[in-house]
């Protein structure tokens, strides 16, 4: 069984050795899923969105949310952003399957440890 909560934080961003709009500092409302995976608890849970919810907000969104991104990530993708807020969580979730960031409604990345 996989659950997944939603969360969505105001950030900006550039990107470095790029060239296109995305290259000088600007924001985006970005969307983030994370996705973990297990067994149905006798109480009919994986896990408590609750909780998965304090979890996420402590080690990501907050660290993001109304911030430039670039402070965390030299190169500050989705790809990127996937992978540090993977590594974020996995201690805390080790049943954490899936992040997804979408950057606009249409563009984001997917990342699964591998
Ligand atoms: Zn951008």
């Amino acid at each position: 069984m996989r659950i997944s909560k939603e969360f969505t934080f105001d950030s900006a961003h550039f990107l470095k050795d790029y060239h296109g709009k995305c290259e000088n500092l600007h924001g985006h409302t970005y969307r983030m899923r994370v996705t973990i995976e297990g067994d149905m608890q006798a109480n009919g849970l994986v896990m408590d969105f609750a909780e998965l919810k304090r979890i996420v907000n402590e080690k990501v969104v907050d660290v993001w949310d109304h911030a430039n991104i670039n402070d965390t990530l030299e190169h500050a993708s989705v790809e990127n952003m996937c992978v540090w807020a993977w590594d974020q969580l996995k201690p805390e979730l080790p049943n954490l399957t899936e992040i997804r960031i979408w950057e606009t409604a249409n563009s984001f990345a997917i990342y699964d440890g591998r």
